[in-house]
């Protein structure tokens, strides 16, 4: 990895530091709008950094947000450092051990992608400084991206109204730019009320929720021969009503995520689950309420904003794995299947390549990636302003996200490595778009052509607000 660029020594001096921050909140996992020991770490940092810090952005307790420069355009980088549950797992070893205590775990490297995009954030922000030069540059600290979809809310709430563009990251097998597709999706919770009664004394006089939950899935699953082939819906019974089977059910809720290429594929998908749904509580006579829990749009691309990245992390080369680095990572894949390392290759759109275990290239510019899709709240902002995201290499090739390997190599040294490296590419696109105005120019057009110029529209219904306290587990 090279560091003749001003920018680049910067963030090398810095790297330190962050990955010490990395590390912290790796040890402290935390859910979906429960990340306050995580944010405190991220709040301290903007302090000592010398940001100007704002705490509770759009009303959300585990949200941050540090801006430092003046005049200028306003550069947006996006971190998260939500965990996921029940993925507990001890660092730096190959095999699978949850740390005693523990249930949550990194297991989609947001400990990486929060410290990672600070780091970029705060060596913009000292480039500024010391060059004497207009531009503001902001670093985001969003939580419960995993089950809460907090960028959407921001979006609402005008946290980036004034934001020219936006710059993120995502931990991976492959260092490159993230290809812009992600599905559009919203979460639902159903919650269905009927009637408890003795269920062999008097059954006559009970009307089950739980029957209401079991018809809805059956409907839903019927429906699923006659959507979009690209559409996805899935379900998770949060209460199924109790565990005593001579007692109706009389409460039963159950979530359901619902995602489509765009939202204008979704909002159809949507009216007709709630439609079943209705037909599930007239069939069996109890009611049913909902609550809209999250709802993100796709992902929007820009093409003049993924180039600069691209030219970057081209400048930049392969992040310099060591030869130890490599060794742990054919260590991790040891315990991975076959199909997980190919189907990795092919996410990216690369040969598989035999005895890899960490890439040494960055993903040239045109592979399509053929694989599945999911969805990230990073969308809302996407349409909100032109948005450019890299992945950094931060797995042995092959690992899964949400994976107990993925949470073993969270802190080692070639999460570090790839962290820092990407790090490097998303602090020079921000120097490539203060320097340049006419790359934000062409990125907003960009955008404009692909939004036809509509204002961007929330999915989240007006009423909607950020499920805080919320467990994934409840
Ligand atoms: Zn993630």
């Amino acid at each position: 990895m090279k560091n003749e660029e001003q920018i680049w020594r910067i963030v090398e001096d810095k790297r330190t530091d962050f990955q010490a921050l990395a590390d912290r909140v790796w040890a402290i996992p935390e859910l979906c709008y429960n990340e306050h020991r995580s944010v405190e770490e991220h709040r301290q940092m903007l302090e000592r950094e010398g940001f100007r810090v704002t705490t509770n952005v759009a009303g959300i307790p585990t949200a941050v947000m540090g801006e430092a420069g003046e005049g200028g355009p306003v550069i947006a980088i996006l971190g998260e450092y939500d965990a996921l549950p029940g993925l507990s797992q001890e660092a730096g070893i190959a095999e699978p051990r949850p740390m005693p205590g523990e249930t949550n775990g990194h297991g989609c490297g947001h400990n990486l992608l929060g410290a990672g995009a600070m780091l970029a954030a705060a060596a913009v922000k000292d480039w500024l400084k010391a060059n004497g030069i207009q531009g503001r540059v902001r670093y985001y600290g969003c939580p419960a991206e995993e089950g809460g979809a907090a960028k959407g809310f921001m979006v609402r709430e005008g946290a980036f109204d004034d934001v020219d563009i936006a710059i993120s990251w995502h931990p991976a097998c492959f260092a490159g730019v993230n290809e812009p597709i992600s599905l559009a999706n919203t979460r639902i919770d159903f919650t269905f009320k009927g009637r408890a009664a003795h269920a062999a004394s008097s059954p006559h006089l009970g009307r089950s929720a739980l029957d209401a939950c079991e018809l809805m899935s059956v409907g839903v699953n019927y429906m699923r021969e006659h959507m979009p082939s690209d559409a996805r819906i899935h379900y998770a019974y949060l209460d199924a009503g109790g565990i005593a089977p001579n007692v109706v059910q009389a409460k039963a809720k159950v979530r359901y995520l619902i995602r489509a290429r765009s939202l204008d594929e979704l909002r159809p998908l949507v009216a007709r689950v709630r439609k079943i749904a209705d037909g599930a509580a007239l069939m069996t006579e109890t009611t049913v309420e909902t609550q809209v829990v999250s709802a993100v749009s796709n992902l929007l691309g820009n093409t003049p904003l993924e180039e600069v990245l691209h030219a970057n992390l081209e400048r930049l080369g392969p992040p310099p794995f060591t030869a130890e680095d490599r060794a742990f990572a054919a260590e991790i894949q040891k315990t991975l299947r076959p199909e997980d390392i190919s189907s990795s290759y092919r996410r990216q759109g690369l040969p598989p390549k035999e005895g890899e275990s960490l890439p040494d290239s960055i993903v040239p510019f045109n592979a399509k990636g053929a694989g599945m899709v999911g969805s990230t709240d990073v969308g809302d902002v996407s349409w909100k302003v032109p948005t450019v995201q890299a992945r950094g290499a931060t797995w042995a090739i092959g690992t899964p996200a949400h994976s107990w390997q993925a949470v073993a190599q969270g802190k080692s040294a070639l999460a570090h490595t790839g962290m820092v490296h990407v790090a490097k590419a998303m602090a020079g696109t921000a120097l490539d778009a203060i320097r340049n105005p006419e790359l934000i120019r062409k990125a907003k057009e960009d955008h404009r052509a692909r939004t036809g110029g509509k204002p961007y529209e929330s999915p989240l219904p007006a009423d909607a607000k950020p499920a805080l306290g919320m467990s994934l587990a409840e």
